[in-house]
């Protein structure tokens, strides 16, 4: 039998990739098999390249790089396949592969420069305090006047994303738990949402605290690893996910996220790294930790339509859960939006790294935004906000995109949070 493309360690299990009958039922929910109309970037494809090199029918050569890193592991392939192939961790194994000859040399220094800052939250908070001044010293708008980013099409998705750079302080260490008590949480802070949307990590903690739960959110805490783990590069998010685990106390009942991206990779830490099995338990997006809890949540006339982040509609297979939420606010109606859970364009890095097919994805999603007739979009995940509100800027949408907490505490009124 032929040698196999692939070695260990995190070699791509030959046994899930054979799960795969070829019925193709994940094909329409694929969203680069719908921009590129390619059977090889489509999931049944990409899983027919994985069993060829680990068959050791195929190498591992710039085309089958170039098929496995245009998908957005987006994961809606998972929750519509009937055979349960477990196409998330194939893909992460495969890049983990691919990622040990290095990134693809076109794309060496962006790739240098996103894992040297993106989950370095003290870098992350320099690099944006450079991008505060940049915009408010008026020197994007001279930029922008000249169109010379239309010829670094990535520099231009990155600095296209982000809206205002708010000055994020930290949030107390400790919030007391409100009426009866619950028991006590921890809060994973993140990355991006530390920096850039720090109102919706002090609203999170509000809001548990309100629930009954004693929130802890520990100093120092760093990045969980859920961008290097979609990159393939396994050690270092192995590394992250040991510094995370031991950045909580052990006597914390549940670790709380707000960022679907984080949530998803640290209910899978089990998987990579044993010890963080616990972790990974007792890991719960906020819409799950809210769910049952009595909040005196008042009137708020808005019409509001819900984007379901991938790695919180499939990757946690949490759908109902803020809906449920958002339909409790008095006044509030949800209007359901169609594809609510076809990607956005955003899926990590994916729309700096892949500016052409992320534009199209979002296109389709403010298209779709827009039939709702909705004043506000409610989603889950960083990416997703700031994927949103781009595109809405730019089609001259007038919505505003918000994580559910936020309007939940809108809702509660005064005093009461
Ligand atoms: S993860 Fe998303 S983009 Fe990748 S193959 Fe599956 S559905 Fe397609
Ligand atoms: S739905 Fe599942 S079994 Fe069918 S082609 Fe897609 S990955 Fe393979």
């Amino acid at each position: 039998m032929a040698l196999s493309a692939f070695a260990p360690p995190d070699a791509p299990d030959l046994e899930e990739i054979r799960k795969c009958v070829h019925c193709g039922i994940c094909l329409p929910q694929c969203p680069t098999y719908r921009v590129l109309g390619e059977e090889m970037d489509s999931p049944r494809g990409r899983i027919y390249l994985m069993r060829a090199a680990a068959e050791g029918r195929l190498t591992l050569t710039e085309t089958f790089t170039r098929h496995i890193d245009l998908c957005l592991g987006c994961r809606a392939c998972e929750t519509a396949c009937p055979s349960g192939v477990r196409f998330g961790s194939l893909l992460e194994a495969t890049r983990a592969q691919l990622r040990r000859h290095g990134p693809p040399p076109r794309r060496r220094f962006l790739d240098r420069f996103i894992y040297a800052v993106f989950p370095e939250p003290d870098r992350l908070g320099a690099a944006l305090g450079l991008l505060r001044l940049y915009r408010r010293s008026g020197l994007q708008r001279l930029v922008r006047s000249t169109g010379a980013l239309r010829f670094f099409p990535r520099l231009a998705a990155m600095e296209g994303l982000l809206g205002d750079v708010p000055r994020a302080e930290p949030l107390p260490e400790l919030y007391p738990a409100r009426g009866r008590r619950r028991g006590r949480v921890g809060l994973l802070t993140g990355c991006v949402q530390r920096h850039l949307f720090p109102h919706v990590n002090r609203d999170t903690a509000r809001l548990l605290a309100l629930a009954g739960w004693e929130v802890v959110v520990p100093r120092g805490q760093g990045c969980c690893g859920a961008l290097e783990l979609h990159a393939g590069r396994t050690d270092d998010f192995r590394a992250r996910a040991r510094r995370l685990v031991a950045t909580f106390p052990d006597d914390v009942d549940w670790v709380v996220t707000n960022a679907a991206g984080c949530g998803s990779a640290m209910k899978e830490y089990g998987h990579w790294v044993r010890e963080a099995s616990g972790l990974a338990v007792r890991t719960r997006d906020v819409t799950e930790m809210l769910a049952d809890a009595e909040l005196p949540l008042g009137r708020l006339e808005l019409t509001v339509t819900y984007h379901d982040a991938c790695h919180l509609a499939h990757g946690q297979r949490v759908r109902q859960e803020p809906r449920q939420l958002l339909r409790r606010i008095p006044g509030l109606r949800l209007v359901e939006l169609a594809e609510s859970d076809l990607c956005c364009g955003s899926a990590g890095v994916y729309s700096i790294l892949e500016p052409g097919i992320a534009r199209e994805l979002l296109e389709l999603k403010i298209t779709r935004i827009a039939e709702t007739g909705a004043t506000v979009v409610a989603t889950g995940n960083p990416g997703c906000l700031m994927q949103i509100a781009q595109g809405a800027r730019a089609r001259g949408l007038d919505v505003t995109v918000v994580h559910p907490v936020e309007l939940l505490v809108r809702s509660i009124e005064g005093e009461a949070i």
